[in-house]
């Protein structure tokens, strides 16, 4: 079965996963049928449904009409009627391998013999899921995290006999919903995001069981210092302590004895009112920033990265697929690999062979993998080699963005923070800065940016650290100045929110065509700041002193209609006319003069603070070097003859 075959998708299960699965199927254009084995079951799912869309579509996040969404969902009972005609079955059912086997032999008996069958299953083994079938390599592991409308990732894991077509084609099915899917190449237990999460609880339940540290020192030390969303204890807490510990337990590892002790008093977190924190008779976190000064960190990363490193040693998984789904499936705040490279794998191996000396354990034996390349002196960033690549030419890897150059000229970059709304982190910046000096210039026509995802082009800087920052170390970021002094025209493609370090970046483009649903806004006053991308200095120029300052000052956010009507950007468009308004603008641009456009950009950004008679300089110099150049002759030829002009930037 070909991705292109897949029309009518079933899914199995009206529950949490269920809905969420039917919804992200049927907003993507399928028709998807949702069976459970109540009537009321699949109604209630239904209902779930379509109150999701209508909020979704009110907020201006879907652009389709409710009706017609649910007009492609089917729901149904009987199961055979319901995957008869599937070329695509996705189970979502109680998470209980009797129960899948069951599913699965059945569906290997009513659906179609091409289809394929994929479960959503968290951590029961798919090779078994797929053995009460008679055909094993149709079958395969997608599983979806919870909600699944907004969450992007899509772990498609291989069970011992699946092919590489089923693969595929549930690899490329997921991309079609507008999903980030990652391969797992293994049927090992708790697939990619499970396993590297594992240590992240795991060894900080160690360090507070052998009194190391406390609870809150550790949250403190995991979120205010090292930026990641949540502690691991609060982490816990919110999944339930009960549901790692089973599957640590089941995977016969070690649990540390203060996760015993909170399974013993039947302290499972959130959801009994008590865990590491109370939520019963207090308000449940209470470790603060400032706390945790003297965690070793490291001790945990070390850990984290090793069991990356071990995936990758074993062929489970790529350095790219297990950042992806960190970043995307729990929200870290760069992949474990990326930020290894950035440590040094020599100093997570030294900590690794530390902890393994003092505790004689066999949880810090490190991965061969992390022996092998720290060996052969590829310890990370600074040794040009680690996980990733870091040369200056081609082979660097980027973890925040995408980009693409077109034959024609066109430099897209795609801001790829989704799980953070494509904030501008350090790392982001640095790559935007280092993919634009380091493409070759005669390469580029013009340079397009947008946001990964569907909610923001940028929402912001990532703020995190900003507390313990001296002032001596504030830098202003080049990234803003980088992007500015291009020498070729730059467009921002917003669609979502557009607000402080985004908008500053959006700013710094010499165009700015956005959705009419964007959102515009500096909140940096609200956290005691200025913007410090150049925004302050870029909107008084461009708008009144009047609007500039209640946008600076007040932090008040302007729909895009407003932003169009003060001159802040170029286009405020409905949804369905974007792309094409954007094409518009970037035909003009790549196909355009590039010296020509290289010099009015010049004269014009630089000419502004200058008085008339310092501007008309600057433009009677660059007009006169201009029509010396080719592409003047070729444009006043094509001209005289009628034909559309062919620049070469000579
Ligand atoms: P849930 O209990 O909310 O929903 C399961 C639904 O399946 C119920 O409505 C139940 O009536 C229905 N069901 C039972 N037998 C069925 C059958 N034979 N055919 C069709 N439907 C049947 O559970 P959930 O949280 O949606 O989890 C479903 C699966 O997704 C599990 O395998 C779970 O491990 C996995 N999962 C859950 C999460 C999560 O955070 N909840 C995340 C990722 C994966």
């Amino acid at each position: 079965m070909n991705v292109s075959d897949i029309e009518r998708v079933t899914v199995l299960g009206a529950g949490s996963m269920g809905h969420g699965i039917t919804e992200a199927v049927a907003l993507a254009g399928y028709h998807v049928t949702m069976r459970d084995i109540e009537q009321d079951l699949v109604e209630e799912g239904y209902g779930n449904i379509e109150w999701s869309v209508e909020k979704l579509a009110e907020k201006g996040f879907v652009d389709q009409d409710p009706a017609e969404v649910m007009g492609r969902i089917d729901t149904e009972v009987d199961l055979e009627t319901a995957v008869q005609d599937a070329d695509l079955v996705i189970e979502a059912a109680p998470e209980r391998m009797s129960l899948k086997r069951d599913i699965f032999s059945d569906l290997d008996e009513f659906a179609p013999e091409e289809s394929i069958l994929a479960s959503n299953t968290s951590s029961l083994s798919i090779t078994e899921i797929a053995s009460a079938t008679n055909r094993p390599e149709q079958v395969i592991g997608m599983h979806f995290f919870n909600p699944p409308v907004k969450m992007d990732l899509v772990e498609v894991i291989y069970g011992e006999e699946t092919s590489d077509e089923t693969a595929q084609a549930a690899y490329t099915f997921a991309e079609t919903i507008e999903k980030t899917p990652i391969y797992v190449r293994k049927d090992i237990n708790g697939f990619v995001v499970n396993s590297v999460l594992g240590p992240f609880v795991n060894e900080a339940g160690w360090m507070v069981s052998e009194g190391v540290a406390t609870v809150e020192e550790i949250d403190a030390a995991m979120v205010h210092r090292q930026g990641y969303p949540m502690g691991p204890f609060e982490l816990s807490d919110l999944t339930g302590i009960d549901t790692g510990y089973h599957m640590r337990k089941e995977a016969g590892k070690e649990v540390p004895p203060v996760v015993e002790e909170k399974v013993e008093a039947e302290d499972f977190g959130k959801k009994t009112g008590k865990g590491y924190y109370d939520y019963e008779d207090s308000e449940g976190t209470t470790y603060e920033a400032g706390q945790g000064e003297d965690v070793d960190t490291l001790r945990i990363e070390a850990r984290i990265v090793n069991e990356a490193a071990k995936l990758i040693g074993n062929d489970v998984a790529t350095p790219v697929a297990i950042d992806k789904g960190m970043r995307l499936g729990t929200g870290f705040p760069k992949g474990p690999c990326r930020r290894a490279d950035e440590m040094g794998l020599d100093t997570v191996l030294d900590k690794l062979n530390e902890l393994r000396e003092e505790y004689g354990k066999a949880r810090y034996d490190p991965a061969d993998y992390i022996v092998d390349l720290v060996e052969a002196g590829n310890t990370g960033e600074d040794a040009g080699a680690g996980f990733y690549e870091y040369g200056d030419s081609g082979d660097r890897h980027y973890s925040a963005l995408n980009y693409k150059l077109s034959e024609d000229g066109l430099l897209k970059i795609e801001l790829d923070r989704p799980e953070r709304l494509n904030a501008l982190s350090q790392d982001l910046s640095d790559e935007i800065v280092h993919l634009l000096d380091n493409t070759p210039k005669d390469d580029v026509r013009c340079v397009m940016f947008e946001g990964a995802g569907d909610r923001a082009f940028s929402a912001g800087a990532d703020i995190t650290g900003f507390a313990s920052i001296e002032p001596s170390e504030v830098e202003v970021a080049p990234v803003f100045q980088t992007v500015n002094d291009f020498p070729r025209p730059t467009l921002a493609k917003i669609d979502g929110y557009c607000l402080g370090g985004g908008h500053e970046l959006a700013l710094a483009c010499d165009f700015r065509i956005a959705t009419v649903g964007s959102e515009f806004a500096f909140p940096e006053i609200d956290l005691g700041l200025i913007p410090g991308g150049g925004g302050t200095q870029r909107v008084i120029r461009m708008l009144t002193d009047a609007r500039a300052k209640e946008l600076v000052l007040c932090g008040n956010r302007i729909d895009a209609e407003t932003a169009e009507d003060w001159g802040l950007i170029n286009r405020a468009v409905a949804p369905d006319e974007f792309d094409e308004v954007v094409e518009e603008f970037l035909d003009d641009l790549v196909y355009g003069a590039p010296i020509a456009l290289e010099k009015a950009k010049k004269v014009m950004d630089k000419g502004r603070d200058q008085d008339l008679s310092g501007g008309l300089e600057l433009e009677s110099q660059a007009f006169g070097i201009l029509l010396s150049t080719d592409d003047a002759k070729e444009g006043t030829s094509a001209f005289l003859d009628n034909r559309d002009p062919e620049f070469e930037g000579k």
